[in-house]
Parts: structure tokens; C-alpha cells; sequence
């Protein structure tokens, strides 16, 4: 693979980032991951929009415009010949001097960048048929889960004991209510209302997402937006999570409870149509 480094395409074996790299020595540094569907880029407005947001948030300088980021995703794309998959982008606040808790000043020490391509199925997958098995664990995050950091310790260690238990996905529950999933937005679906937690502090808000309300409620479905338990999820008809790589996907176990029939909904498989449809027609 051809990947993009602090200026720099490189092959992968080449890129080097420096052992001081604050993102490397203390998940400080910023990430988004934007699909590819026919070699095009889907919904790269909204990842933007999200990464100013979260760079804004923890006063970190970006590297170079969005503009250029949109050049430098292009290009990738092309010269990895990559059609269907993604592009994972990571900001750093750079390589200071020595490791300290005081950020640098960003005129002294610039942002580090980094860019590469994986290529992956994301509309002919497996899972989607069958629908993903969650388990519930504690939400045991920082409390800025609106902000795309790199600190993935927690969701990954969540997700491990969901392997350990057999499961694909980890449901996070924070006083009783679900927040999201490990690296996902999650959704019920009760007589038709899909439900979702409401926008905060206390989750990612997905680009995915976004675009899964806006043509639900185009398609005249009913979208509430509030917490809901592990309890009523599985008394739920239907769940499914969203994420920018795995779309709309389909769950259909909750802690050993099966949701609905067992099988994969027909309102989150609607959803998923759609999405694919629309950001296909969408992508530039
Ligand atoms: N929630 C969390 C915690 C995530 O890590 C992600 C994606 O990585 C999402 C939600 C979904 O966000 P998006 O739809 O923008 O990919």
C-alpha cells in the first residue's frame, strides 16, 4: 500500500512517525474513517465537518485545509486502486521535545498527519444477512465521547469480552441506559419508532447516523430520539448499529435475548438499502 505521511506518499514499509509523537504517547490525536464505495469518497463533508469540530475542541491546529485533505484522500484512493474499503485519517498534536502533559505551542510543533487505505466488502457482507450478536458491558469511557480520539482502549477491551463471550459487538451502558456501541451507534425499533440516544457529549456523533435519521424520517418512519435500556432492547421488534464502514447492520441478540424473531428486521434492512443507494449517488 501507498499511504500518506506528514507530507509524504510512501510505501507502507517506509512511513516512520517519530517515537514523541504525542498521538503515540498519549492518544493525543484525532481520527476519521470515511468509506469508499466505486472508488468514491462517502459523506467526506460530514467527516470534516467533525474533524474541525473535535480538532476545535481540543485547540489542535490542522496540518493543512480540507481541501487538501479531500486532494491527499484522491489521490490515495487512486494510487492504492481502491474501490470499495476506506480511508483512515489520524491528526496528532506532533512530536514535542520531551513528553510532557503541557500541550506544545502548535506554532512550534506542527500536527502530525497520517493517511492509509484498507480495502474491505462493505456492501455484499455476510453479517448483514445474519445480523450481529451484542453483549452489554459498563461504559467505563472519558466523558468527551463527541470528540474522534484516538484513546480506544476502553471500546477495545469491551469488544474483547464480547469475542470471549461469543458475541460480535459490545452494547456500552452507562446509568442503566444504552450510550453506543464499541465503535457504532445503536438503534431499537418498537412498533415502527426507531430510537436512538440523542445527541450529547456522552456519544460519538456519527456521520452515519446523521444520514440513517435524515431518510428514515424522508421515508415517513417515526425517529425518537432518547435513551433506552439492554431491558427494552431486547422487547425490542428490531436493533441495529451504524457506523461509516459497516452502514446500517442488523442485531439480533442482546445478552443471550433474542430481538424479534431472530433474524435481521425489515425496517433496519430498508435502512441499510437506502443508505447504500444514497451515498453511492452521493459519493464524490
Ligand atoms: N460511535 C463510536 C464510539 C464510534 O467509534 C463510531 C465510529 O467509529 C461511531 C459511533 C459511528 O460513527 P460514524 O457513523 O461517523 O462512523
Amino acid at each position: 500500500r501507498t499511504v500518506y505521511v506528514n507530507g509524504d506518499y510512501l510505501p507502507e514499509t517506509e512511513a516512520k512517525v517519530s517515537i514523541f509523537d504525542r498521538g503515540f504517547l498519549m492518544a493525543d490525536a484525532v481520527y476519521e474513517v470515511t468509506s469508499v464505495l466505486g472508488g468514491k469518497l462517502v459523506d467526506f463533508a460530514g467527516h470534516t465537518a467533525r474533524l474541525q469540530r473535535s480538532l476545535s475542541e481540543l485547540e489542535m491546529v490542522a496540518p493543512c485545509t480540507m481541501d487538501e485533505l479531500l486532494a491527499i484522500h484522491r489521490e490515495l484512493v487512486a494510487r492504492n486502486d481502491l474501490d470499495e474499503g476506506g480511508i483512515y485519517l489520524q491528526i496528532t498534536r506532533g512530536a514535542a521535545e520531551d513528553r510532557d502533559f503541557v500541550w506544545p505551542d502548535p506554532e512550534k510543533v506542527p500536527a502530525g498527519i497520517v493517511l492509509f487505505t484498507f480495502a474491505k466488502p462493505l456492501v455484499d457482507n455476510k453479517t448483514l444477512d445474519e445480523g450481529i450478536k451484542v453483549i452489554s458491558v459498563e461504559d467505563q469511557r472519558w466523558a468527551r465521547r463527541d470528540i474522534k480520539t484516538t484513546q480506544l482502549l476502553y471500546p477495545s477491551f469491551a469488544k474483547m469480552q464480547a469475542k470471549k463471550a461469543g458475541a460480535a459487538d459490545a452494547w456500552l451502558v452507562e446509568d442503566g441506559f444504552v450510550t453506543e456501541g464499541s465503535a457504532n451507534n445503536a438503534y431499537i425499533v418498537k412498533d415502527g419508532v426507531i430510537i436512538t440516544r440523542q445527541l450529547s457529549t456522552e456519544i460519538l456523533h456519527g456521520i452515519t447516523r446523521a444520514a440513517i435519521l435524515r431518510f428514515a424520517r424522508e421515508a415517513q418512519m417515526q425517529v425518537e430520539e432518547r435513551p433506552f435500556t439492554i431491558a427494552e432492547a431486547q422487547a425490542a421488534d428490531e436493533a441495529f448499529v451504524t457506523s461509516a464502514t459497516g452502514f446500517a447492520q442488523p442485531v439480533i441478540a442482546i445478552d443471550g435475548a433474542t430481538i424479534g424473531t431472530g433474524v435481521p428486521g425489515t425496517i433496519s434492512k430498508r435502512l441499510r438499502e437506502i443508505y447504500t443507494e444514497e451515498m453511492r449517488k452521493a459519493a464524490i
